[in-house]
């Protein structure tokens, strides 16, 4: 059966739509196409966020390809781009069936229960969405066996949910992922430049799950509270599918938790450099996994170029309940970072239970002197699903469950402490005082090595500036 996958495109319900800064590739299609190869059937993928399409464009792409059914995934601030989409798509081409699965669907599917969506698919679709295009593909009948699936009964029309199933034990059986689906987007990584005449960028995924329990994330739910992965000697066979394959320089490694087998991660590091496979990559990981800077270096020595911490706060006991660590052993962990020669990015998260002007100033504080080569500020999303939800939903401080609205810019709450103008005033000066200070420039024209590294730098220097301005408004 054909099937495509459609990135949406940002902004495509009011007619703004733009293509983002960075281009990241869609790796959750690019994973299930591999499951829907294997099962025999023929995905496609759309990636018309990356690529900024208009209405027209995607329907003369799907028109060409003339799908039997067009698959999406939902994230919650994309809800109205999606379901305006859906009912466009729905009138254009009535024949071709539509299924919506991702985190908003794993939340909420009933948000999705409407005529113009055939399935909504929850829980993990590697297994259950090729057994649903195989029993449509053999003319439908009996659906109630297909794990996470909500359908309509055929006679009454009202939707039936089925209970979700198991999750996967381990990815080692993965077949090698089908990156030729969208490797020529001129996907652009954002924690280095990049020579498009000679690199390119791919994203990767080599376990799921995750056992932490920070209060704004609803992984450990949708994907499970264990890490599930494929061992080292599986996962550098895909990085060098990536490398040897397609080109690949640059490969961010897009697992929730990739160094919770740190025994894991040094095996992979090693093989790297055994195996002379070279490439710059990188991954996400929390502050309490790194311990010693002799792994820092390993992977290093191994091309690792970049590593991505969500500290989240500055503030001790938020610090303590969401990550498990204290703001010493952020700035102790982020300088090993740095001293093994790896780029720190660290994430950080104003809004979060008992946030205070005092707390937000610890974080600002926090993300200064712990030093990283970058930063972001966002602001606490509630999505549907978490345990900040629950908690905001009760206390009565959210103020709109207008979805589109859930964005990492824009306060949709208020609470004792802070009112929506504060949350954006310290989301404007969370920037300001980071970006904006005379020692982080130096440090950054520091590091510049190129002309084209300084063009990038300087790009993304003017967006920097531009949207700080903008938080104003
Ligand atoms: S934010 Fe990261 S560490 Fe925390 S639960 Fe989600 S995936 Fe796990």
């Amino acid at each position: 059966m054909r099937i495509l996958f459609l990135a949406v495109p940002k902004s495509i319900a009011t007619g703004a739509v733009k293509p983002p800064l960075f281009k990241s590739p869609p790796i959750t299609f690019v994973w299930l196409s591999a499951f829907l190869k294997q099962a025999r059937h023929e995905p496609e993928i759309l990636d018309g966020y990356s690529l900024g399409l208009t209405e027209e464009q995607i329907f003369t792409r799907i028109a060409i390809a003339n799908p039997d059914m067009v698959g999406f995934t939902s994230f919650t601030c994309e809800f109205s781009d999606i379901m305006y989409l859906i009912r466009r798509l729905r009138n254009r081409f009535p024949r071709i069936r539509i299924i919506v699965g991702g985190y908003h669907a794993n939340s909420l599917p009933r948000d999705f229960f409407c005529d113009a969506i055939d399935y909504v698919l929850s829980g993990e679709a590697e297994q259950t969405l090729p057994r649903l295009l195989t029993r449509l593909e053999q003319g439908g009948g009996e659906l109630s066996d297909i794990a996470g699936l909500h359908h309509r009964h055929p006679e009454s029309g009202t939707w039936i949910s089925n209970p979700t199933g198991h999750y996967i034990p381990n990815f080692n059986h993965t077949p090698l992922l089908p990156y030729e689906m969208v490797a020529n987007n001129g996907y652009t990584p954002w924690w280095t430049s990049m020579d498009a005449r000679t690199e390119k960028y791919m994203a990767t995924v080599t376990g799921k799950g995750c056992p932490m329990t920070c209060s704004f994330c609803d992984i450990s739910k949708t994907e499970g509270a264990r890490y599930r992965a494929m061992d080292a000697e599986r996962t550098v066979r895909e990085l060098a599918h990536l490398h040897h394959d397609f080109g690949i320089t640059h490969v961010e490694i897009r697992d929730p938790y990739f160094t919770i087998d740190l025994k894991r991660v040094a095996a992979i590091a090693q093989m790297l450099i055994d195996r002379n496979i070279r490439l710059n990559w990188g991954f996400s990981s929390t502050i309490h996994r790194i311990k010693d800077l002799e792994l820092l270096r390993l992977l290093r020595r191994a091309g690792c170029g970049f590593i991505f911490f969500g500290v989240e706060s500055g503030n001790r006991a938020i610090l303590k309940r969401e990550k498990k660590v204290t703001p010493e052993q952020v700035i102790d962990v982020v300088r090993m970072t740095r001293k093994a020669g790896i780029f720190a990015h660290c994430g950080f998260i104003l809004g979060l239970e008992g946030e205070t002007e005092e707390s937000i100033r610890e974080t600002i504080d926090l993300a200064i002197n712990c030093r990283p080569d970058a930063a972001n500020f966002t602001i606490a999303v509630p999505y549907p699903g978490t345990e900040l939800f629950q908690s905001f939903k009760e206390k009565n401080y959210l103020k709109t469950f207008d979805w589109k609205e859930y964005r990492q810019d824009n306060p949709v709450f208020e609470t004792e402490h802070l009112n929506r103008e504060q949350l954006i005033y310290w989301l404007e000066q969370s920037h300001r005082q980071f970006f904006f200070r005379p020692a982080y420039l130096i440090d950054r024209l520091w590091h510049i090595r190129s002309w084209r590294q300084f063009k990038v730098h300087a790009r993304i220097g003017i967006s920097m500036f531009f949207k700080t301005l903008s938080y104003k408004s």
